[in-house]
Formats: structure tokens, C-alpha cells, sequence
């Protein structure tokens, strides 16, 4: 069960500690309180977690500073869609807001190489009015021998750079919690001149204890990739650790399964899913095409695979877009082979926004059918 409070509810106030002596006085209910900081104001749930079947849900709508009261089924209880659930979905980082119904393309290096391809790519992605990128400093490799990533040498430069050209949110794999203070101290240093969203990459999408670590703190928004070889359900309670431990602000990431049926693509494409997450879950969903089609091979028609793909995820309504380019593409150290180049990037993002367009009209077609459909049963 979620108490949803009043807004702006004091932690401090007499009525909210009132709340809080009438939760612990409940019998096999433990409580737990999540806060969301907003631009505009603060939100206050508290999750009742235990026997709360006995709970009647009046009683508990009169409690000092409870403003609504949901009942949750079991699964995805924070990030999950409930029944008479309106509650908003989304939140802003760093200028930037991110729901099911934003859209962002997060376009950049998989692997950050060296300072002259980071800047090139950053002046390109201003050049195209673009305020998100992805850059991988920690490369989490199937081959002890290959590059494994600059790591924490490289985060000043790269955050100087994104700050010079006016990104104000980079997303960037961490694979152990050590990172996320690597990523504070290097942001710190250089003067906080652009915003992070961590990256739960594929591989460790039930790494569980490296989630409840990112779930702890609230400084960064997190982007959670599905597992590649685990169910759709298995990843969504992933995402859900994260918010269980405090941080709700999750964007879920499709990349593709792990099947030799999705061949010659890199992985099987799952981007059918994009509306499901939305409708199962709250939260945004990501689509990463060059991780899941993994080849630039192009269609008849002129536009590769990989493109293609990726509308496809938009016109099903994604909310990002995390996609790999690189100045050039056959030398980069990790993952050339799906690279879209700096020239095709204004390409690319057209062919993007043709999609969004055709995901907006059929949004609207559908909600002309919503009311007709209702004009004829009244
Ligand atoms: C990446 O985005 O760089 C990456 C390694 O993705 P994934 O975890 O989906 O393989
Ligand atoms: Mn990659």
C-alpha cells in the first residue's frame, strides 16, 4: 500500500509525526518514506510493506497528511502502474525533463577514446541543438584483453567538454559502485559543468548489490538496460531495486535479447516492448538500436537497419533514443562496426524526428477514436 501525502507535507511537522506514530503502532507493517524533490515542490509516499491486506484503505486516507491511498499489487510496487494510479510520472535532471512523454536522443561515443574525438563529437551534437549524449569511460568487456575503458582518468575531460559545448546530461555505464564517487569527485572538480546518468549495462542488469548502491543515492538519474538473457519481468524488478532503495528516477533500457534468431543482427530486436514498459511500468523507456541491430548493413531503400530500427522504436512511442556514433567509425576501440558517423548525424536525427511526428499523429488518432468511442456510449 503507497500513502501519497499531502504536497510540500514537513517531515518535521506535529501531523506528520502523528502519521508516523500511527504506523508503527500497526502490527507486521513496516514503513518506509521516499521522497521526490521537484523542481516545484516536494512529494512524500510512504510505502506500508508486510500484512497491509488487513489495512482498510478509508482508515488510512484519514491519517494526518495523507492526501490518497493506493493499493499496490505485489510486483513493481514503486515504479509500477496500479490500479487508480495517476499519479505523475517522470522527473527533471540538470534542466532536462524525462517521462513517457519526453523524447531525448542521447547520441556519443560507446567507448571514450580521446579527447579530439569526445570534442568532436559534443560540437556536433550542439551543432544539431542536441543537450544529451552517451560517452563510456568503464567498458565492461566479454574479453579480459580488450579495452577496457579510460575509467576515472578520463571523467574531467570529458565532463570539460560536455560543459564547453552545452550538454547538460551524458550517460555513462558504471559497473561498481566505486564509480558513482569517481563520477562525483570528477564532476566536482571540474566545477559540476554537466549533468550524469548512470548506465546499468545489460550484463549486470541483476547485479543486485551494485543496484541497491545506485539506488542509494539520489544525485543521478539511472538508466537500466534489460538483462539480454532474462525476462522482460525479471528486468522490471531490476529497475524496481533501484527504486525500492530510494531512487525512482529510472529509465528503462531496451538493447535487444540474446539469440542467435535476431542473426545477422547483434541481437534480437526488442523494441515491441517499448509501449509494454509503458503500460506495465511509470517509467520512460529508452530504445538502443546500435546495441541491439549491432550493424550498419543498409536496406535497399538506402536506410540501414539500424535506422530502421530505431523508428520503429519511436513511432511505438520511446522516450530516448541512446545510439552510438563515432568521427570514425573504423577506428574506434570498441564497437565501430554499429558506429553512425558525425555526417549522417543530422540524417539521423531527421529520420528521428519524422518518426516522433508519426508517433504524435497516431497518439492523436487514437485518442479521436477514445472519444468517439465514448461520444457513442453516452
Ligand atoms: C553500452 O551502452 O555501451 C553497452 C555496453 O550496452 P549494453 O549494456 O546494452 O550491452
Ligand atoms: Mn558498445
Amino acid at each position: 500500500m503507497i500513502l501519497i501525502l499531502n504536497p510540500d507535507t514537513n517531515t518535521d511537522s506535529r501531523e506528520f509525526q502523528s502519521l508516523i506514530g500511527h504506523l508503527e503502532a500497526l502490527k507486521g507493517v513496516h514503513h518506509r518514506v521516499h521522497q521526490v524533490f521537484g523542481e516545484e515542490r516536494t512529494l512524500t509516499e510512504i510505502y506500508l510493506i508486510g500484512n497491509t491486506s488487513a489495512l482498510s484503505e478509508r482508515d488510512m486516507a484519514e491519517l494526518p497528511c495523507v492526501q490518497r491511498v493506493i493499493r499496490v499489487s505485489d510486483a513493481y510496487r514503486v515504479l509500477g502502474r496500479h490500479r487508480d494510479d495517476a499519479r505523475t510520472s517522470g522527473f527533471q535532471y540538470n534542466g532536462v525533463t524525462f517521462s513517457q512523454d519526453s523524447f531525448h536522443v542521447f547520441a556519443g561515443l560507446c567507448a571514450v577514446d580521446n579527447p579530439t574525438n569526445v570534442e568532436r563529437m559534443f560540437a556536433a551534437l550542439q551543432a544539431n541543438g542536441q543537450q544529451c549524449a552517451r560517452m563510456g569511460a568503464y567498458k565492461p568487456r566479454t574479453n579480459p584483453y580488450s579495452f577496457q575503458g579510460h575509467g576515472k582518468d578520463c571523467l574531467p575531460w570529458v565532463f570539460e567538454l560536455a560543459g564547453k559545448y552545452g550538454i547538460r546530461v551524458v550517460a555513462m555505464e558504471i559497473t561498481h559502485d566505486r564509480h558513482i564517487e569517481e563520477v562525483e569527485l570528477a564532476l566536482a572538480q571540474t566545477g559540476n559543468p554537466t549533468g550524469v546518468m548512470l548506465q546499468i549495462g545489460t550484463r549486470n542488469t541483476q547485479n543486485f548489490e551494485l543496484l541497491k548502491h545506485v539506488g542509494r543515492q539520489t544525485r543521478f538519474p539511472v538508466l537500466l538496460k534489460r538483462g539480454f538473457g532474462i525476462t522482460l519481468e525479471e528486468s522490471l524488478n531490476a529497475a524496481e531495486y533501484l527504486a525500492s532503495e530510494g531512487n525512482s528516477h529510472v529509465v528503462f533500457g531496451l538493447r535487444g535479447m540474446k539469440s542467435s534468431f535476431g542473426d545477422p543482427h547483434r541481437n534480437f530486436v526488442d523494441f515491441a516492448h517499448v509501449p509494454t514498459v509503458k503500460r506495465m511500468t511509470r517509467m520512460p523507456v529508452c530504445i538502443d538500436p546500435s546495441h541491439s541491430v549491432g550493424i550498419r548493413a543498409c536496406a535497399p531503400d538506402g536506410i540501414p537497419d539500424l535506422v530502421h530500427a530505431t523508428a520503429q522504436g519511436v513511432v511505438a512511442g520511446a522516450n530516448m533514443v541512446l545510439v552510438d556514433f563515432h568521427p570514425e567509425p573504423e577506428r574506434a576501440l570498441v564497437d565501430g562496426a554499429q558506429a553512425l558517423t558525425l555526417e549522417e548525424l543530422p540524417w539521423f536525427l531527421e529520420d528521428v524526428g519524422h518518426a516522433r511526428e508519426a508517433y504524435e499523429q497516431r497518439r492523436r488518432a487514437a485518442e479521436r477514436q477514445r472519444l468517439a468511442r465514448e461520444a457513442a456510449n453516452s
